[in-house]
C-alpha cells in the first residue's frame, strides 16, 4: 500500500518556467498527490509568482498549500495576504520564518514561525490547516537540538496542524526526532519531506545552506562519481527509493517531495517503490 503524498514547486521565474512546470504538475498529477505546494521568497519576493502558481493548482482541482514566510513582514502585510489567500480559495499554508537575503535589513513584526503562527490562528481561526517545518537534523541556527526541539513544540501549541521536515538522508534521526517530539505530547503528523537525488554539487550547495547533512558514505561516492551523471541518478535513485521504504516500513504517516520543479527524478522514486507505472 502506498502513502499519501505531497508535491514542492518553487515559483518560475519566466514564462518559459511557468508553460514548464504546468507539464511538471500533470505528470505529478497521475500519483494524486494529497496537495502541492509553491514556495514563498523570503521578504515577498516571489509572493506574486507563488500565489500565481498556488492559483493554478486550485484550478487544475487539486489542493495547493502556499508557503508563507514571515521574516521582515508586518502584521499589516500579513492580514493582506491571508485575506489575498483566503479569497483564492486556499485552505492550506505552511507557515514559516524564512530566510532574509543578505542585504536586506531585518525589521518586521515576526521574530519567529511561532508567532506567525499564532497570528494566523488569531486572526483566521480554523480557516487554515497550518504546516510547519520540522528540522531532524537541528535547524542550522538552534542553540542545541533541545532549543530547537523546544522551537518546533513552540509552532504546535501556537496551533500548527502538521509538519513537513527539512530532508535527510538518516532515516534514524527522523525516528528519534519523531520520538522526541511524541515525549513532548505532540501528537501531530510529522511527514518525511524527500530531496531526490539528480545533481552532487547541487545537493552539496544545498545541503551546507540548510543544515540537512548528508552522510559521509553518500558525499564519498557522488564525488566519486564526477561528471558522470548517469551514475549519480542511479545511485542517487537507490539511495532515496532505499530511504522510502525504510520509512513506509516505520511507519512514517505520508512522504513530502522536494520536487526542484521536475517530474523525473521524483516518479523515479514512485516506480522504483511501486507506486507508478
Ligand atoms: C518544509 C520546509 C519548507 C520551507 N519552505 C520555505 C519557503 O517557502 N521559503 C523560505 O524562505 N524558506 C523555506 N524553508 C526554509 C526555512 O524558512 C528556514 O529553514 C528558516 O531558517 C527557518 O524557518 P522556520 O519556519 O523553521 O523558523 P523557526 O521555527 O522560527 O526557527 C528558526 C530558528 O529560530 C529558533 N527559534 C525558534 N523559536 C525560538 C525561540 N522562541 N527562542 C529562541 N530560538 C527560537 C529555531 O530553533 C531555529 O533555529 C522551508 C523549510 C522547510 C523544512
Amino acid at each position: 500500500m502506498r502513502l499519501p503524498l505531497s508535491f514542492e514547486f518553487f515559483p518560475p521565474k519566466t514564462p518559459e518556467g511557468v508553460v514548464k512546470l504546468r507539464a511538471v504538475r500533470a505528470q505529478l498529477y497521475a500519483m494524486k498527490p494529497e496537495f502541492c505546494s509553491v514556495t514563498y521568497g523570503a521578504g515577498g519576493s516571489t509572493q506574486a509568482g507563488t500565489f500565481g502558481a498556488v492559483q493554478e493548482i486550485l484550478a487544475e482541482g487539486v489542493d495547493a498549500a502556499s508557503h508563507f514566510s514571515c521574516v521582515g513582514a508586518t502584521r499589516e502585510t500579513v492580514r493582506a495576504q491571508l485575506a489575498e489567500l483566503r479569497g483564492m480559495g486556499v485552505k492550506r499554508l505552511v507557515a514559516l520564518r524564512g530566510d532574509l537575503p543578505s542585504g536586506y535589513g531585518v525589521g518586521g513584526e515576526f521574530q519567529y514561525a511561532s508567532d506567525l503562527v499564532a497570528f494566523i490562528r488569531a486572526e483566521t481561526g480554523r480557516d487554515f490547516h497550518i504546516e510547519v517545518a520540522a528540522y531532524p537534523e537541528v535547524h542550522p541556527q538552534a542553540r542545541s537540538a533541545e532549543a530547537d526541539l523546544q522551537a518546533f513544540a513552540a509552532k504546535v501549541r501556537a496551533g500548527a496542524d502538521s509538519a513537513i521536515t527539512q530532508y535527510f538522508f538518516s532515516a534514524e534521526a527522523y525516528w528519534r526526532f519523531v520520538d522526541d517530539a511524541r515525549a513532548k505530547g505532540l501528537d501531530l503528523p510529522i511527514v518525511p519531506g524527500i530531496m531526490p537525488i539528480t545533481s552532487s554539487t547541487q545537493l552539496m550547495r544545498f545541503s551546507d545552506a540548510c543544515g540537512a547533512e548528508i552522510p559521509r558514505w553518500i558525499r564519498l561516492r557522488l564525488q566519486g562519481f564526477g561528471d558522470d551523471t548517469a551514475s549519480i541518478k542511479a545511485f542517487g535513485l537507490d539511495v532515496v527509493a532505499q530511504l522510502c521504504e525504510r520509512l513506509q516500513a516505520g511507519g512514517a504517516p505520508a512522504l513530502h517531495f522536494y520536487t526542484m520543479n521536475q517530474s523525473v527524478a521524483t516518479l523515479g522514486v514512485l516506480q522504483r517503490l511501486g507506486w507508478a507505472a
